[in-house]
């Protein structure tokens, strides 16, 4: 702690840093941030900056309100796009804390938090890689995004087609020197849709990551006249954007899904995580998919999966297991896309998966063929389950198990619950564009 502290400090003194934004997020994992003087840094760093609690949506009621930010010190970073001879300005994540000093439990960190421990209580350290997907948009004159998308690129496709390459270059560079460790970085399948790869952390470090990371592609297009959009589908009939989910267990310093003997060189651990996952699929997508439009990626013919069934290798599962194996064993989750809360999605799956632990569940046969393609009929008779198909039925999903309530805890999951359900009824109530179209001329 006083390492890191003098680690921070000596960076404050050589780049000069003036400002220090403490940023948190709110209940859907939206960035929050409060700017204080580098000279309230000793106050700030003790937990001494105190905010409004009831103006940050899922946070405390009015009459509870004084709520206090607690800086992670891992978090610190300058922000490499402030940096000039002189000057820069800096940021921490931070925690909410109540005025007693306990963790306040409306921070959807502190959820994950407590999921986190609750592995530590069986020896498990969760480990995290998590692969955001985005688009890039142009802008109009007053920067406000258009329907235009920035390139027509397709999968892996170079410049000079790929308009996106320079900005991924510049997200690139200002993530390492954040202190991201960047593996890969391409023009994904449909136009003007990008994906830049980070390595795995623990599950806590992966959620501020992917939080730092969605911000810093937001700000970096913003500085090219462009807009990013972790929106799930932002075009009908292109690809979406998923926020796969690639996840692990270590004990011990080994990699607890790894079984060389194995014929997927998968542990009992493993199949068990996936017997839970499998089991619990359709109550943890209401955190996973959380917007109305999630449900339109989660379509059939977009590489975005839609029935419950897992397999070593197939796309179109929602379950897969990655080639790489040793150290690098892992299940990868395909459905969560980008706009979920990261802290909340890798705190309901690890929840999942350690419930299939604890109750020693065997995951189902695994499906080989193209699950697209398949007839219903077909896919009863291999019991492969649809996952919730709108986000009305995701949140009754959510509310018949009991992983919910037990992994986000009462405060958060009771406001994701109201939040989710007037999400839905605003949309349920709205004429959309579609019926314009569809019904005005005819009837
Ligand atoms: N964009 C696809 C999705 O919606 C994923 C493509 C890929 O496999 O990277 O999940
Ligand atoms: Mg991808
Ligand atoms: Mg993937």
């Amino acid at each position: 702690e006083t390492e890191i502290l003098a680690q921070i400090k000596e960076i404050i003194s050589s780049k000069s840093v003036e400002l220090i934004h403490l940023q948190f997020v709110d209940i859907e994992g939206i960035l929050k941030s409060v700017t204080v003087t580098v000279e309230q840094f000793d106050d700030v760093v003790a937990g001494k900056q105190m905010f409004d609690g009831s103006s940050v949506k899922g946070f405390s009621p009015i009459n509870k309100s004084d709520l206090y930010l607690q800086p992670d010190l891992t978090t610190f970073a300058v922000l490499p796009w402030s940096v000039e001879e002189g000057y820069s300005e800096a940021r921490f994540l931070c925690s909410a804390v109540n005025p007693d000093g306990t963790l306040f439990e409306g921070d959807t960190r502190n959820v994950l938090k407590k999921t986190v421990e609750r592995a530590a209580d069986k020896g498990y350290t969760i480990s995290v890689g998590p692969e955001l997907e985005f688009f890039l948009f142009k802008t109009d004159a007053d920067g406000n995004p258009t329907r235009q998308l920035d390139d027509n690129a397709g999968y892996f496709e170079p410049s000079p087609k790929d308009f996106g390459e320079r900005v991924r270059l510049e997200i690139y560079r200002a993530l390492k020197a954040m202190g991201f460790t960047i593996e890969a970085s391409h023009h994904e399948v449909a136009e003007g849709q990008h994906e830049i790869n980070f390595k795995y952390a623990d599950a806590l470090g992966a959620a501020d990551l992917s939080t730092t990371y969605k911000w810093v592609v937001k700000t970096i297009a913003q500085k090219f006249g462009l807009h990013a959009t972790f929106m799930p589908k932002p075009v009908f009939g292109i690809n979406g954007s998923g926020m796969h989910v690639n996840m692990s267990f270590f004990k011990d310093g080994e990699n607890a899904f790894y079984n060389e003997a194995d014929e997927l060189q998968l542990s009992d651990e493993a199949y068990s995580f996936i017997g839970g996952l499998v089991e619990s699929a359709k109550n943890i997508v209401a955190v996973t998919n959380p917007l109305v439009n999630s449900y339109k990626r989660l379509v059939p013919g977009y590489e975005a999966p839609c029935y419950i069934a897992w397999s070593a290798s197939n796309r179109s599962a929602l379950i897969r297991i990655p080639a790489k194996k040793g150290m690098a064993t892992r299940v990868e989750l395909r459905c969560p896309d980008p706009s979920a809360n990261p802290y909340l999605t890798f705190a309901i799956i690890a929840s999942a998966g350690l419930d299939g632990i604890e109750k020693g569940l065997k995951a189902p046969a695994s499906i080989n063929e193209d699950i697209f393609h398949m007839t219903e009929e077909r896919r009863e008779e291999l019991g492969i389950e649809n996952l919730p198909g709108s986000l009305e039925k995701a949140i009754a999903e959510f509310q018949n198990g009991e992983i919910g309530r037990k992994t986000l805890g009462e405060h958060v999951y009771g406001e994701y619950v109201s939040a989710k359900k007037a999400e839905w009824d605003s949309y349920r109530t709205a004429v959309h564009s579609w019926e314009i179209d569809n019904y005005q001329s005819k009837f």
